[in-house]
Protein backbone atom coordinates (compact mmCIF):
# COMPACT_ATOMS: atom_id res chain seq x y z
CA UNK A 1 0.00 0.00 0.00
CA UNK A 2 1.32 2.95 -0.75
CA UNK A 3 1.91 5.94 2.09
CA UNK A 4 -0.23 9.14 1.82
CA UNK A 5 1.75 12.02 0.23
CA UNK A 6 2.04 14.43 3.56
CA UNK A 7 -0.16 17.73 3.45
CA UNK A 8 1.68 20.56 2.00
CA UNK A 9 3.47 22.63 4.49
CA UNK A 10 3.44 26.72 3.50
CA UNK A 11 6.42 28.41 5.17
CA UNK A 12 4.94 32.04 5.74
CA UNK A 13 7.86 34.50 6.52
CA UNK A 14 6.96 37.94 7.75
CA UNK A 15 9.89 40.60 6.73
CA UNK A 16 11.57 42.26 9.09
CA UNK A 17 11.60 42.75 12.60
CA UNK A 18 15.10 41.59 13.26
CA UNK A 19 16.67 42.93 16.61
CA UNK A 20 19.19 45.78 15.64
CA UNK A 21 21.94 43.74 16.93
CA UNK A 22 21.53 40.92 14.41
CA UNK A 23 19.70 42.95 11.89
CA UNK A 24 23.05 45.49 11.51
CA UNK A 25 25.62 41.97 11.01
CA UNK A 26 26.14 41.25 7.61
CA UNK A 27 25.89 37.72 5.97
CA UNK A 28 26.82 36.20 1.98
CA UNK A 29 24.26 37.29 -0.62
CA UNK A 30 24.15 33.13 -1.41
CA UNK A 31 26.38 30.16 -0.78
CA UNK A 32 30.24 30.88 -0.88
CA UNK A 33 29.60 33.66 -2.22
CA UNK A 34 32.33 36.47 -1.05
CA UNK A 35 30.00 39.28 -1.50
CA UNK A 36 28.01 40.64 1.93
CA UNK A 37 24.76 41.78 2.84
CA UNK A 38 23.13 43.25 5.70
CA UNK A 39 21.06 40.63 7.54
CA UNK A 40 18.26 43.27 7.57
CA UNK A 41 18.07 47.21 6.79
CA UNK A 42 14.82 47.66 8.74
CA UNK A 43 12.30 47.91 6.04
CA UNK A 44 10.13 50.62 5.06
CA UNK A 45 8.65 52.19 8.44
CA UNK A 46 5.82 50.47 9.63
CA UNK A 47 6.05 47.60 7.45
CA UNK A 48 7.17 44.98 10.21
CA UNK A 49 4.28 45.16 11.64
CA UNK A 50 1.71 44.97 8.50
CA UNK A 51 3.59 42.17 7.41
CA UNK A 52 3.42 40.36 10.49
CA UNK A 53 -0.53 40.98 10.59
CA UNK A 54 -0.91 39.80 7.05
CA UNK A 55 1.18 36.66 7.65
CA UNK A 56 -1.15 35.83 10.86
CA UNK A 57 -4.02 35.76 8.93
CA UNK A 58 -2.95 33.64 5.69
CA UNK A 59 -1.70 31.08 8.32
CA UNK A 60 -5.54 30.93 9.86
CA UNK A 61 -6.96 30.79 6.37
CA UNK A 62 -4.65 27.86 5.13
CA UNK A 63 -5.14 25.86 7.96
CA UNK A 64 -8.45 26.33 8.00
CA UNK A 65 -7.89 24.77 4.51
CA UNK A 66 -6.13 22.01 6.05
CA UNK A 67 -2.62 22.87 5.12
CA UNK A 68 0.38 22.62 7.55
CA UNK A 69 1.89 26.16 7.96
CA UNK A 70 5.16 27.45 9.47
CA UNK A 71 6.37 31.02 10.18
CA UNK A 72 9.36 32.18 10.54
CA UNK A 73 8.87 35.06 13.20
CA UNK A 74 5.03 34.83 14.64
CA UNK A 75 6.31 37.81 17.34
CA UNK A 76 7.22 41.50 16.44
CA UNK A 77 11.16 40.52 16.40
CA UNK A 78 13.08 37.87 15.15
CA UNK A 79 17.21 37.20 15.67
CA UNK A 80 18.17 35.77 13.12
CA UNK A 81 19.42 36.54 9.12
CA UNK A 82 17.87 35.71 5.26
CA UNK A 83 19.67 33.20 5.65
CA UNK A 84 18.24 31.59 8.55
CA UNK A 85 14.89 32.45 6.90
CA UNK A 86 15.79 30.07 3.79
CA UNK A 87 17.31 27.60 5.83
CA UNK A 88 13.95 27.42 8.28
CA UNK A 89 11.91 26.82 5.18
CA UNK A 90 14.13 24.19 3.63
CA UNK A 91 14.33 21.72 6.76
CA UNK A 92 10.76 21.72 6.66
CA UNK A 93 10.74 20.97 2.98
CA UNK A 94 8.13 23.48 2.31
CA UNK A 95 6.21 23.59 -0.73
CA UNK A 96 6.31 27.13 -0.78
CA UNK A 97 8.01 29.78 1.11
CA UNK A 98 5.93 33.71 0.91
CA UNK A 99 8.12 36.50 2.25
CA UNK A 100 5.80 38.76 3.13
CA UNK A 101 6.66 42.87 2.66
CA UNK A 102 5.75 46.14 1.97
CA UNK A 103 7.09 48.63 -0.13
CA UNK A 104 8.84 51.88 0.20
CA UNK A 105 9.40 54.79 -2.06
CA UNK A 106 10.95 58.72 -2.04
CA UNK A 107 8.29 59.03 -4.82
CA UNK A 108 4.87 59.21 -2.39
CA UNK A 109 2.54 58.92 -5.38
CA UNK A 110 3.83 54.97 -5.71
CA UNK A 111 1.79 52.51 -5.17
CA UNK A 112 0.53 48.55 -6.14
CA UNK A 113 1.36 45.56 -5.64
CA UNK A 114 4.44 42.94 -6.94
CA UNK A 115 5.57 39.93 -6.39
CA UNK A 116 9.70 39.29 -6.65
CA UNK A 117 11.19 35.99 -7.40
CA UNK A 118 14.59 34.42 -7.54
CA UNK A 119 16.73 35.37 -10.49
CA UNK A 120 18.61 32.07 -12.32
CA UNK A 121 21.56 31.47 -10.83
CA UNK A 122 23.32 28.11 -11.16
CA UNK A 123 24.52 26.57 -7.99
CA UNK A 124 22.01 28.87 -6.09
CA UNK A 125 18.11 29.02 -7.97
CA UNK A 126 18.47 26.83 -10.75
CA UNK A 127 16.50 24.16 -8.97
CA UNK A 128 13.71 26.45 -7.43
CA UNK A 129 13.68 28.76 -10.48
CA UNK A 130 10.69 28.01 -12.72
CA UNK A 131 8.63 26.74 -9.71
CA UNK A 132 9.43 30.20 -8.01
CA UNK A 133 7.80 31.75 -11.40
CA UNK A 134 5.33 29.56 -11.62
CA UNK A 135 3.83 30.08 -8.07
CA UNK A 136 4.58 34.59 -8.32
CA UNK A 137 2.48 33.94 -11.19
CA UNK A 138 -0.18 32.70 -9.09
CA UNK A 139 -0.11 34.47 -6.15
CA UNK A 140 0.06 37.79 -7.66
CA UNK A 141 -2.67 37.24 -9.61
CA UNK A 142 -4.37 36.10 -6.94
CA UNK A 143 -3.74 38.68 -4.53
CA UNK A 144 -4.38 41.62 -7.25
CA UNK A 145 -7.67 39.67 -7.84
CA UNK A 146 -8.74 40.02 -4.51
CA UNK A 147 -7.49 43.51 -3.47
CA UNK A 148 -7.64 45.46 -7.17
CA UNK A 149 -4.82 46.93 -6.95
CA UNK A 150 -2.46 48.06 -9.32
CA UNK A 151 -0.80 44.90 -10.67
CA UNK A 152 2.79 45.89 -10.87
CA UNK A 153 3.53 42.25 -12.16
CA UNK A 154 6.77 40.13 -11.34
CA UNK A 155 10.61 40.81 -10.81
CA UNK A 156 13.32 38.92 -10.90
CA UNK A 157 15.67 39.81 -8.16
CA UNK A 158 19.48 38.52 -7.90
CA UNK A 159 20.49 39.86 -4.68
CA UNK A 160 17.95 38.58 -2.05
CA UNK A 161 19.53 36.01 0.15
CA UNK A 162 16.56 34.80 1.44
CA UNK A 163 16.09 33.62 -2.53
CA UNK A 164 19.48 32.93 -2.75
CA UNK A 165 19.74 30.21 -0.06
CA UNK A 166 16.26 29.07 -0.46
CA UNK A 167 15.93 25.15 -1.86
CA UNK A 168 12.44 25.28 -1.68
CA UNK A 169 10.18 27.39 -4.45
CA UNK A 170 10.40 30.81 -2.77
CA UNK A 171 8.60 34.09 -3.54
CA UNK A 172 8.54 37.77 -1.74
CA UNK A 173 5.18 39.96 -2.34
CA UNK A 174 5.63 43.21 -2.01
CA UNK A 175 1.87 44.23 -0.99
CA UNK A 176 1.71 47.75 -1.43
CA UNK A 177 3.53 51.12 -0.59
CA UNK A 178 3.75 52.17 3.01
CA UNK A 179 5.12 55.70 1.43
CA UNK A 180 1.77 56.02 -0.42
CA UNK A 181 -0.54 57.42 2.48
CA UNK A 182 -3.92 55.88 0.89
CA UNK A 183 -2.73 52.71 0.30
CA UNK A 184 -0.40 52.45 3.87
CA UNK A 185 -3.89 53.35 5.32
CA UNK A 186 -5.13 50.59 3.83
CA UNK A 187 -2.48 48.15 4.67
CA UNK A 188 -3.00 49.00 8.08
CA UNK A 189 -6.68 48.55 8.20
CA UNK A 190 -8.07 44.67 8.94
CA UNK A 191 -10.39 44.43 5.95
CA UNK A 192 -7.18 45.06 3.49
CA UNK A 193 -5.24 42.56 4.80
CA UNK A 194 -7.63 39.92 5.06
CA UNK A 195 -8.23 40.63 1.18
CA UNK A 196 -4.35 40.62 0.74
CA UNK A 197 -4.32 36.92 3.54
CA UNK A 198 -7.13 35.61 0.72
CA UNK A 199 -5.17 36.41 -2.37
CA UNK A 200 -2.09 34.43 -0.72
CA UNK A 201 -3.99 31.87 0.40
CA UNK A 202 -5.27 31.24 -2.51
CA UNK A 203 -2.28 31.68 -5.17
CA UNK A 204 -0.32 29.10 -2.53
CA UNK A 205 -3.62 26.61 -2.87
CA UNK A 206 -3.23 26.70 -6.45
CA UNK A 207 0.56 26.31 -6.94
CA UNK A 208 0.36 22.83 -3.98
CA UNK A 209 -2.79 21.55 -4.76
CA UNK A 210 -3.36 19.15 -1.32
ZN1 LIG B 1 10.83 44.67 3.18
Amino acid sequence: MLAAPPTPLICIDPGHGTIPAIGRQTEPIGPSSSQLKIKDGGGTAGEAPVALAIALRTRAMLRRDGYRVAMTRTGRTYAGGNIERARFCNVRHAALMIRIHADGSSDSSLHGLKTLVPALHRGWTDDIYSSSIRAGRKVQSAVVRQTRALDLGLLQRSDLTGFNWANVPAILVECGFMTNPAEARLLRSNAYQSKIARGLTAGAEAFAPL
